[in-house]
């Protein structure tokens, strides 16, 4: 039942991703983790050079609370990670879309990687909600008995991933079997996370353990984090 009306359809799909847990009885079903990004200024040749970036490879740093860049058509680099809290109950409000603090965090790492940009302005900002799952494993699904489909929890890698979750569904529904509806993420449920405290508790705690710290010092992932994603 929809505010201005209702809608009746034999099959929904369900594609909210980080915003899946403001719908009813789904609060539990993928964490909103956000991930926030930002863009310098086009960046003169001479500075290119001294990087030594001349081609658009992209890059990560790999790890859980990872760190990526681009070098952006019209010559900006375009630099994201995580690190921004997670939200008590899964809450998404546009104002977590930024956050000074993450900001400013990008910039420095941005200094650290590429000093050659160090004082390039940064024009752009912006940031928005991942949809993670407990086991931190994207899925596909469809019950053709209740007609409810959903696809989701790419963790921060849906671009490519929802083009493939979209077509794996079209087989599932006009019930073809393919090779995409034999692949390992068509599931018929997921694990869902802890109820709260304890899922804000884990996810932070997993924040503060795992970002820059532990893994900086150690080079390995600490078994809390271990726990806590799943693997
Ligand atoms: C800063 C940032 C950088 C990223 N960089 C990359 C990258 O380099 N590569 C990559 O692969 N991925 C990246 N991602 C992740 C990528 O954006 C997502 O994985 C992808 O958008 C997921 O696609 P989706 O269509 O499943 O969900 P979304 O794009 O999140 O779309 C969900 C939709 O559901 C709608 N919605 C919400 N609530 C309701 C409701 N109640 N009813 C109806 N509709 C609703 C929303 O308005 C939205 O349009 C990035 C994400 C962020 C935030």
């Amino acid at each position: 039942m929809l505010a201005d009306g209702e809608i009746q359809a034999g099959v929904v799909v369900r594609a909210t991703e980080g915003y899946t847990p403001a719908l009813p009885g789904l609060r539990r079903e993928l964490a909103p983790v956000y991930s926030l990004i930002i863009a310098t200024q086009p960046l003169p040749e001479s500075v290119w050079a001294e990087i030594g970036w001349d081609r658009r490879v992209t890059l990560s740093d790999a790890r859980r609370l990872l760190i990526y860049a681009q070098r952006s058509a019209d010559g900006r680099i375009v630099l994201g990670g995580r690190g921004a809290p997670y939200h008590f109950g899964s809450r998404t409000i546009p104002a977590f879309d930024s956050s000074p603090a993450v900001f400013a965090h990008l910039r420095r790492t941005l200094a650290t990687l590429f000093p050659a940009a160090a004082t390039a302005r940064i024009t752009h900002r912006w940031g928005g909600p991942l949809g993670v799952p407990r086991d931190w494993t994207p899925g596909v699904c469809f019950a053709p008995d209740t007609g409810l489909a959903w696809a989701g929890g790419y963790v921060g890698d849906g671009v490519a991933a929802a083009a493939l979750a979209g077509r794996t569904l079209a087989d599932l529904i006009r019930g073809q079997r393919t090779p995409r509806t034999a692949l390992p993420w068509v599931v018929d449920h997921r694990r869902p996370w802890e109820p709260e405290p304890a899922r804000w508790l884990g996810i932070n705690a997993g924040h503060l353990l795992a970002a820059d710290t532990r893994e900086n010092r150690t080079g390995r992932l600490g078994p809390a984090l271990d726990h806590l994603t799943g693997h």
